[in-house]
C-alpha cells in the first residue's frame, strides 16, 4: 500500500534527522532532497560552473550523474560515480546551495528525478526538503511542516557545529539561507491539508513520537 509522507520545514528544524528515524521505524525509503541541490552546487563548484549563470545551472542539473541512496540507514551521494557524501555538507556548499534552488529550471529537472525516486520506492517513502508537501508531492498520504522557533533552530545548528561559530555567524548562516530559498519556495506556513509539528520544545524522541501520531492518524 502506497504510504508516502512528506516532511517540509526551515534549516535547523530538525527534518533530516527526524525523517531518517521516521523512514526506519516504519520501513520505508528515505529521500534528503537538499542533499541533490548540494550535489548539483557540489558539482558547479568544481568545475567552475557561473552559479549565476541560469542558463549553465539549469544544463548542469539536467546532465549530472546523480546516485543517491534512500535507505535510511546508509547515507550516500555520488556525482559521476565519486562520492560527495561529505564533501556536499561543507560550508563553502551551504553558502552557495541557494543560487542553484533559485534557479528555476535546475528545481524543475531536480523536481523530476525526486518524483521518479519516489516512484521508484514504490511509493513507501519518507521525502523531506522545502516543497514536497506542495510541489513534489502534494498527494502524499501525509504532509507535515516541521517548524521550529528561530531560537530553537539557531541553538540546534550550534550544537551541530560544536559551538564554533558565534550567534551572529549561525544567525547570517541559518536565517539567510532561509531567506534566500523563501524567494521561490514557501516553507514558513503550512500549506492547505499540512499538519505542523512544532519542535521547538520537543527532543528528538518526542518529534518523532509527534510525526509518528501524524503518519498513524
Ligand atoms: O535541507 P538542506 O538544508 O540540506 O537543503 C539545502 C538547500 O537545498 C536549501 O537551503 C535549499 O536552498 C535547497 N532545497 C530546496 N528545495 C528542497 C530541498 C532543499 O530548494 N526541496
Amino acid at each position: 500500500k502506497s504510504l508516502v509522507v512528506a516532511i517540509d520545514g526551515p534549516s535547523g528544524s530538525g527534518k533530516s534527522s527526524v525523517s531518517r528515524e521516521a523512514a526506519r521505524q516504519l520501513h520505508a525509503a528515505y529521500l534528503d532532497t537538499g542533499a541533490m541541490y548540494r550535489a548539483v552546487t557540489w558539482h558547479c563548484l568544481a568545475e567552475g560552473v557561473d552559479l549565476g549563470d541560469g542558463a549553465a545551472v539549469e544544463h548542469a542539473a539536467r546532465t549530472i550523474e546523480l546516485g543517491i541512496s534512500t535507505k535510511p540507514d546508509h547515507e550516500s551521494m555520488t556525482v559521476g560515480g565519486k562520492d560527495v557524501t561529505d564533501a556536499i555538507r561543507e560550508p563553502r556548499v551551504s553558502e552557495a546551495v541557494s543560487a542553484v534552488a533559485t534557479t528555476l529550471g535546475a528545481r524543475s529537472e531536480l523536481i523530476r528525478r525526486q518524483r521518479q525516486i519516489i516512484a521508484d520506492s514504490g511509493h513507501r517513502i519518507v521525502a523531506e526538503g522545502r516543497d514536497i508537501t506542495t510541489v513534489v508531492a502534494p498527494d502524499a498520504e501525509v504532509r507535515i511542516l516541521l517548524t521550529a522557533s528561530e531560537a530553537a533552530r539557531l541553538r540546534r545548528r550550534g550544537d551541530q557545529l560544536g559551538g564554533t561559530q558565534t550567534e551572529a555567524q549561525l544567525q547570517a548562516q541559518v536565517l539567510g539561507r532561509d531567506t534566500k530559498d523563501s524567494t521561490v519556495v514557501n516553507f514558513h506556513q503550512a500549506a492547505d491539508g499540512v499538519v505542523t509539528v512544532d519542535s521547538s520544545e520537543l527532543d528528538f524522541e518526542q518529534t518523532i513520537t509527534a510525526v509518528l501520531d501524524v503518519v498513524r492518524t
